[in-house]
């Protein structure tokens, strides 16, 4: 998919590596699978985002982390967001609560399903 009408190719690069340093801080000692997302603001700020896991199961997604931490510090519009897992033969995808999550700041932005050997 083009989109470099949306995001320029070098942001797109950025944000998949940012992604997938982000699962350096997983804390997933429940399910032993890492998860690591970076959000682009519309002012050229990146949060990233880890999962966050406990014993309860009522854990927060790499995708939210990174939300929450941009919502927080007054972040609402958003260009993009990458998210990367350590599976090397497949994309992964946002879960379903946390695509409600994206879709709460609206569908104009981008979702950039990574690998990790970069691809997307
Ligand atoms: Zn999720």
């Amino acid at each position: 998919m083009d989109l470099s009408n949306i995001i320029q190719q070098d942001t797109i690069k950025i944000l998949i590596r940012k992604s997938h340093e982000a699962k350096a801080n997983a804390f997933c000692k429940y399910s032993h699978f890492r998860v690591g997302a970076a959000l682009l603001c519309d002012d050229g700020t990146i949060y990233t985002g880890c999962n966050v896991e406990n014993a309860a199961y009522c854990s927060i997604c790499a995708e939210m982390t990174a939300i929450a931490k941009a919502v927080s510090e007054g972040h609402t519009k958003f260009k993009a967001i990458a998210i990367a897992s350590d599976l090397e033969n497949e994309i992964i995808a946002p879960c379903g609560p946390c695509r409600q999550f994206l879709i709460e700041f609206g569908t104009d932005w981008v979702v950039i399903m990574t690998k990790p050997d970069m691809t997307y």
